[in-house]
C-alpha cells in the first residue's frame, strides 16, 4: 500500500514526505512493508517503554474493550481510573493527592497550568504570571507553547501567547554537578521576580529538558529554585510527560531531589506508549479552594475521552511490568550501557559534548542547541539506511530505546554512532 499525500504529517516541512509504511511492531523493532527492520531508537517520539507490541498491555486493552471501552468521566467512574489513580498517588513523590485525566502531555500541561491560575483566583490572589525554564517545551497547545521556549515552533502564534517570565538554567555535563557562583545571577532573577508575589507556577522539566536538546541541569540548582517559588507562594510544576516512567533511571526524575513540586504532568510512557493519556496530579492544598460544591468554585476543563477505560488498562498494565522482578535490573543495565557509551564518545570525539542520564545518552555537535541545524539532514537518513531510527533535534543526537532493547542492538547502534562522528567530525 502507498503512503497518501492527503494525510498532513506532524512536524514534517512540506506536510508530507516519504513517510515509511509500518506493518507491524515487535519489542524494539518496527518492521515496513516493504519487508525492512527498522530498530526504534527513540521509543516511538520518547512514548514506548516495554516494547511495542506488548502482549499483557494488548490483552489488558483487548479485555477491558470486552467489558467497557468508554464512559462519560463526569458523575460516573471505573474500575481501572480509580486503580491508577490510587497507585500513581503512591508512586509519584511529593504527597500528590489529586489525579486529573487527561488525552495527552499538553493537556497536562494545560489543567496544570489553569489550575495554578484557578486556585489563586479563588482566593482573590491576583498572580498574572506563570514562570518558565528558557529553553523549555511543554506541548503545542496555546497554554503550553505559551510557557514554552519561544522560536519556530510559535512564532506565528506569539501575538496570543500570554507572557512568561523565563529563567536560564545552568547548563552542565552531570546533574550532579556542585553549587558555583555563576549560578548566582539565575537565581537571583528569579527571586527578584517571585518576590513581587505575581507569579502564580512555576513550570519545568527537571533535570533534562527534552526537546530544548536533551540539556541536563544540576539538581542542587533545581532544588534552589523550587524552594525559592515555594517560599513566595508559587506552585510549582513538574512536567514529567518526558522524563516519568524510569525514563532517567528513577521512576521520575523528581526522585533525585530532596525537595518536590506541588504538581506533576504525566503522558507518554505512562501507558507504556499503547494509548494516549496525559494525567495532571496536585497536592491536597490545591484542591481545597475548588471544594465548595458550587459553580464558581469549579473547574471547568474536561475531554470527551477524560478517564479513557482501555488508556487506563494500558496504564495499570504497564505498572504491572514496571513491578516485574527483573524489570529495575533491565533499566540498571540500560543505564551503565548508556553512561559507558556516552563516556566512549568523549574520548574518542572531544569536539562532540556526550552525555547520559539514566536511560537517556545525548551528543551534541557544535556549540549549543540548534533544531534548524542542517546535520539533522544527513543524521535521519543515515541512520534509517542501517536500519536504525534516530530522529536528532537538529545537531543534537540522541537515543533513548524502549527498555527492551537487546544489547546487540545497542551494540548496533553504539557501532553505528561511532562509524557516523568518524565520517562527518
Ligand atoms: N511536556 C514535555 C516535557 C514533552 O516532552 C512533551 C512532548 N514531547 C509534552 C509536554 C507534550 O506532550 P504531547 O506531545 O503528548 O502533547
Amino acid at each position: 500500500m502507498m503512503s497518501s499525500s492527503n494525510i498532513w504529517h506532524p512536524y514534517t516541512p512540506g506536510i508530507s514526505g516519504q513517510e515509511l509504511m509500518v506493518d507491524h511492531a515487535k519489542g524494539s523493532n518496527l518492521y515496513l512493508n516493504d519487508g525492512r527492520k527498522i530498530i526504534d531508537a527513540i521509543s516511538s517520539w520518547w512514548v514506548n517503554t516495554h516494547g511495542h507490541a506488548h502482549p499483557a498491555i494488548a490483552e489488558a486493552i483487548g479485555n477491558q474493550a470486552n467489558k467497557l471501552e468508554q464512559v462519560i468521566f463526569s458523575g460516573f467512574t471505573h474500575e481501572q481510573a480509580e486503580t491508577l489513580a490510587s497507585r500513581l498517588l503512591q508512586l509519584v513523590p511529593g504527597n500528590m493527592d489529586k489525579v486529573f485525566f487527561s488525552d495527552n502531555g499538553s493537556t497536562a500541561v494545560e489543567v496544570a497550568i489553569k489550575l495554578a491560575l484557578q486556585y489563586h483566583d479563588l482566593q482573590g490572589d491576583k498572580r498574572p504570571k506563570v514562570m518558565a525554564l528558557s529553553n523549555g517545551y511543554h506541548g503545542d497547545t496555546f497554554g503550553a507553547m505559551a510557557v514554552g521556549a519561544r522560536g519556530p515552533f510559535s512564532r506565528a502564534f506569539q501575538p496570543w501567547l500570554f507572557e512568561a517570565e523565563y529563567i536560564t538554567p545552568p547548563y552542565s555535563q552531570t546533574i550532579f554537578a556542585e553549587p558555583d557562583p555563576g549560578w548566582d545571577i539565575s537565581l537571583q532573577e528569579a527571586e527578584r521576580i517571585l518576590e513581587t508575589k505575581t507569579v502564580a507556577a512555576l513550570i519545568l522539566e527537571p533535570l533534562i529538558q527534552g526537546a530544548g536538546g536533551m540539556q541536563l541541569y544540576p539538581i542542587k540548582w533545581l532544588e534552589k529554585i523550587i524552594k525559592l517559588a515555594k517560599e513566595a507562594g508559587t506552585l510549582v510544576i513538574a512536567d514529567e510527560v518526558f522524563t516519568g516512567f524510569y525514563r532517567t533511571g528513577k521512576a521520575f526524575a523528581s526522585e533525585y531531589l530532596t525537595v518536590q513540586a506541588d504538581m506533576f504532568c504525566l503522558s507518554k510512557g505512562l501507558t507504556g506508549g499503547f494509548m494516549p493519556l496525559g494525567i495532571t496530579t496536585c497536592i491536597a492544598r490545591i484542591a481545597e479552594p475548588f471544594q465548595p460544591a458550587d459553580y464558581e468554585h469549579t473547574f471547568y476543563h474536561g475531554h470527551s475521552f477524560t478517564g479513557n477505560p482501555l488508556a487506563c488498562a494500558a496504564a495499570n498494565a504497564s505498572l504491572d511490568l514496571c513491578e516485574a522482578p527483573d524489570f529495575k535490573e533491565r533499566i540498571a543495565s540500560l543505564c551503565a550501557f548508556q553512561s559507558g557509551f556516552a563516556q566512549a564518545i568523549n574520548t574518542a570525539f572531544p569536539e562532540i559534548s556526550a552525555r547520559s542520564l539514566g536511560t537517556i545518552s545525548a551528543f551534541t555537535l557544535g556549540k549549543g542547541s540548534d533544531y534548524t541545524h542542517p546535520i539533522r539532514q544527513k543524521i535521519y537518513p543515515y541512520f534509517l539506511d542501517k536500519g536504525i531510527l534516530i530522529r536528532p533535534l537538529g545537531n543534537v543526537l540522541y537515543v533513548l530505546p524502549p527498555y527492551c532493547v537487546t544489547v546487540d542492538d545497542m551494540e548496533f547502534i553504539r557501532k553505528t554512532v561511532f562509524q557516523f562522528f568518524a565520517e562527518h567530525t
